[in-house]
């Protein structure tokens, strides 16, 4: 019998293969930039109407001018320093050990989980330079607030760069046999086409390391989840600067976008159990989307927010009621997803479960929040969209874009892993299907 190959070609490309990978690698990182472009202190878009000559403006006029804006040296300084201050201490920091999901040579890796330490250190290290500077005026903020267009170019120049590094990276022969005795990196089902752009874009190598260094999980949450982070901190210490103090509609957006991220990074364990580590290799699409897309896409409503003009006081009741509406939304992102991954850990009993069992040996779970919809966890999630996005009140589309694209996400990510799981469990899926039909909203979808 022929030995099974470590790593089979990709025959089915996603997202439609090289025209979607090129769609998306030029169309987001353009979406980014123009959001910057319409909402700042210089232009701010008006209902849907866009003042093109406004956004003009603001462009650069020369090849010398675009690429000063693209290099500027400072910009470029503070995010390298950041990007491997991080690592450094992604590193150094103290976390628990876990094991990631088997691999295809039966070897699985080892993850240094310490989410909980990096947060306290960089809280740590914000609250001593708020303490420490003259009148709570943090220069390291405004520097970031007055750049953001800078660094958001800078952000997805880096992304790229970083991409094509672990993709050229992918073709060097491990120095450590793997699991069944070869040099070859474990590659992605999903980035081994042999077309270098959709390879390139999709993620090639389904782990890359640099020494103890785990580049997808450290990318997943560090430096794009805490540079989120950073930016609501910021727009609010921009307007109270600016206008002597916080309001509540932005404080209330930041509160909530902060827990979300405290419980990204918290719960770091979880990420071990996602699409992004155990299929998705790591290209472009998730170093964009991790470095650049999270931060600066994510936090539009509380750069809208910030802005004189849009200053807005909700009141208590709408706060009380909008905060409600989020620990409902909220309530059920988390305790969805900590059922999954108890029912995977085998920390949930499974005689009081409805369950499927399949050929492979794992258990596909039709109970509890799983009984709901396929994806209900992701039904929490968007609904945690919409609570960000309330506070900016209904005079301008723009900050709602993101339940737009967030749905979107979301749908097209339960498509992809309904592809996955029918391929993986077979007529077992179609039983789960016929048991738990709706796919994200029960009763609608
Ligand atoms: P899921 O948590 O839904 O995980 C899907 C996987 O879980 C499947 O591939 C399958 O894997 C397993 N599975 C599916 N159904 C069952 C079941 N009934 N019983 C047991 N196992 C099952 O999806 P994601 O990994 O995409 O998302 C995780 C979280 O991350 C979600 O809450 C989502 O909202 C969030 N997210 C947030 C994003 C953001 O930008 N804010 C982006 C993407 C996700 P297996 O092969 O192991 O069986």
């Amino acid at each position: 019998m022929s030995k099974p190959v470590l790593n089979p070609k990709t025959t089915h490309l996603e997202f439609s293969g090289l025209p979607g990978a090129l769609a998306i690698s030029i169309g987001l990182p353009a979406v980014l930039i123009l959001f910057e472009l319409l909402c700042n202190r210089v232009y701010l878009a008006q209902g849907i109407s866009l003042n093109f000559a406004a956004i003009k403006d603001q462009l650069p006029n020369s090849w010398e001018a675009v690429k000063l804006l693209v290099f500027d040296p400072l910009c470029w300084k503070a995010y390298v320093t950041w990007f491997f201050t991080l690592a450094a201490c992604d590193v150094w920091l103290p976390g628990q050990t876990l094991k990631g999901v088997p691999l295809r040579d039966g070897t699985r890796l080892t993850y240094k989980i310490n989410g909980i330490a990096m947060l306290i250190l960089f809280i740590a290290v914000l609250v001593y330079r708020w303490y420490t500077c003259e009148n709570h005026y943090m220069p390291e903020l405004a520097f970031v607030y007055n750049n953001m267009l800078q660094l958001t170019l800078t952000t997805i120049v880096f992304a790229w760069l970083l991409a094509v590094f672990v993709y050229v990276c992918s073709f060097i022969p491990l120095r450590k046999p793997n699991g069944v005795g070869t040099h070859e990196r474990v590659l992605s089902i999903n980035g081994n086409s042999g077309n270098v752009i959709y390879d390139w874009f999709i993620g090639r190598e389904l782990n890359p390391r640099i020494g103890p260094l785990d580049i997808k999980l450290y990318c997943e949450l560090k430096p794009g989840m805490l540079l989120w982070l950073l930016i609501n901190l910021l727009c609010c210490h921009y307007q109270y600067h600016t206008q002597g103090l916080v309001s509540d509609s932005l404080a209330l957006v930041t509160a909530m976008q902060m827990f979300y991220t405290f419980d990204g990074v918290l719960n770091e364990a979880g990420v071990l159990l996602m699409m992004d580590v155990t299929t998705d290799g790591f290209g472009f699409m998730l170093s964009f989307g991790d470095l650049a897309l999270v931060p600066w896409l994510y936090s539009l409503q509380l750069r809208f927010l910030c802005l004189p003009e849009n200053r807005l006081d909700l009141g208590w009741p709408k706060v009380i009621g909008i905060a409600a509406l989020m620990a409902l939304g909220f309530y059920i992102f988390r305790l969805a997803n900590k059922q999954k991954s108890d029912f995977k850990n085998g920390k949930l009993d499974h005689k009081n479960f409805k369950l499927i069992k399949t050929e492979t040996g794992s258990k596909l779970l039709c109970d509890g929040w799983w009984g709901l919809s396929q994806h209900i966890n992701y039904f929490g999630d968007w609904l945690i969209g919409w609570l960000w996005c309330l506070p900016t009140g209904f005079q301008l589309v723009l900050p709602y874009y993101y339940v737009i694209y967030f749905g979107a996400l979301l749908i097209h990510r339960q498509m992809r892993d309904e592809a996955k799981c029918r391929a993986k469990y077979k007529k077992l899926w179609v039983e789960y299907e016929r048991q738990v039909p709706y796919k994200i909203i029960p009763y609608v979808y």
